[in-house]
């Protein structure tokens, strides 16, 4: 199990001291024995809190929304989880790229023509995202979909070597012009596209989050594919959020104890195909047009699950060594990244586990 130093806490995250686990349970197999135990010492002591979770999991913007909310008034935690999925369901009509009527789809067809007036929230949101172009000196892209939309993962469609050049030009986030006053987007150019599929899960979790609180809950856990966004603890212990084995299905990398943050994985194992030895997978290197191939897994653990979800799409791209130096010279931001050969490296501000897990033995860093 990994965990932030205790000097190293993001800004809204109040560590208490009586939430530490001990360090030596690595495994994902002792990991269940623990929760285990804890579930029946839950279950002796509070049948009474257990009534008042609420719980609800859907299949929302292709992927797989989850929430659990407690509230003591347990027709509140209901109403809670209700509204969670009415939030992605509101997210995806807004900015699916698949969804025609959607707002996105409407500036990706006409925003090369002439200026196009959007929502508050969907400009600020592509602002941000410029935001974060800007940071990562170019890695996270929303125009990477001029080329991306030519990839079709489930169909195992992918574009030659010429698609990709007369295209790759057109990659580019200057090319998308934004007027605050106005509200407007425009591309300076043909052929550009945007998708905001790094970053708009992590802003849905983040609406969900605020109307829970709005509701007036407290201890919640809402995860949107590998977004996961945290409200409170789980009732005087952490939540306990696993990392995925980037190749083995239903096995963890690492467990986090995690409160009032965010942890967003990216993983080359979410949307990809095979051919001829090559793995062509959804997160794409601006610059090539092409499926980034150093890393397989990248998490970050970060105060807000927007800029995490940013983040992790961002370092996928920039690999080990610049994702790291990134992260590393970010307040409040970890990083846990897993390579091709399955070496696992931690940002600064973790704490390094006392010994390898069985599922990942190899350490660096
Ligand atoms: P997911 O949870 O869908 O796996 P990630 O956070 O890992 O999402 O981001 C992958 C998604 O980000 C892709 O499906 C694509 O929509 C988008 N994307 C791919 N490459 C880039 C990039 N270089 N910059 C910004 N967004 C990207
Ligand atoms: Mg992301």
């Amino acid at each position: 199990m990994l965990r932030r130093k205790p000097d190293c806490l993001p800004a809204t995250s109040q560590w208490a001291a009586s939430h530490a686990v001990p360090l030596s349970l690595m495994t994902l197999k002792l990991q269940r024995l623990y929760t285990g135990a804890l579930l029946l010492i839950y279950l002796l002591c509070s049948a009474q809190v257990q009534a008042d979770w609420a719980r609800a999991e859907a299949a929302i913007m292709g992927t797989e929304i989850r929430a659990e909310v407690w509230h003591e008034d347990a027709a509140l935690a209901q109403k809670g989880v209700v509204a969670v999925m009415d939030e992605m369901r509101r997210i995806d009509r807004l900015m699916s790229p698949y969804k025609p009527q959607s707002e996105l789809s409407q500036i990706n067809r006409y925003a090369a023509d002439e200026p196009v007036v959007v929502s508050t929230e969907l400009y600020a949101l592509i602002k941000r995202s410029m935001e974060f172009s800007v940071l990562t000196g170019g890695a996270f892209d929303i125009t990477f979909a001029s080329v991306g939309h030519l990839y079709d993962y489930r169909e195992h469609r992918k574009p030659d070597q010429q698609q990709i050049e007369e295209k790759l030009s057109a990659i580019n986030y200057r090319h998308v012009e934004l007027n605050d006053k106005d509200r407007y987007v425009r591309f300076a150019r043909r052929g550009v596209k945007i998708d905001l599929g790094g970053i708009a899960k992590g802003h849905a979790v983040d609406n969900a989050l605020q109307i829970l609180r709005d509701l007036g809950i407290e201890h919640a856990l809402v995860t949107a594919g590998g977004d996961t966004g945290l409200l409170g603890d789980r009732l005087g212990r952490p939540w306990m959020v696993g990392i995925k084995h980037p190749r083995k299905s239903g096995a963890m990398a690492a467990m986090l104890p995690l409160q009032d943050e965010a942890l967003s994985t990216s993983g080359d194992y979410e949307r990809f195909f095979e051919e001829d030895g090559v793995r062509y997978h959804h997160i794409l290197n601006p610059s090539t047009g092409k499926s980034v191939g150093e890393v397989t897994s990248v998490s970050i653990l970060g105060p807000d699950a927007t800029t995490a979800d940013a983040l992790s799409t961002s370092v996928f791209v920039l690999g080990v060594e610049q994702g790291m130096a990134l992260v590393n010279r970010l307040a409040g931001i970890e990083a846990i990244i897993v390579d091709k050969e399955r070496r696992l490296f931690y940002s600064l501000g973790l704490e390094k586990p006392s010994r390898p897990s069985a599922e990942t033995n190899t350490w660096m860093k």
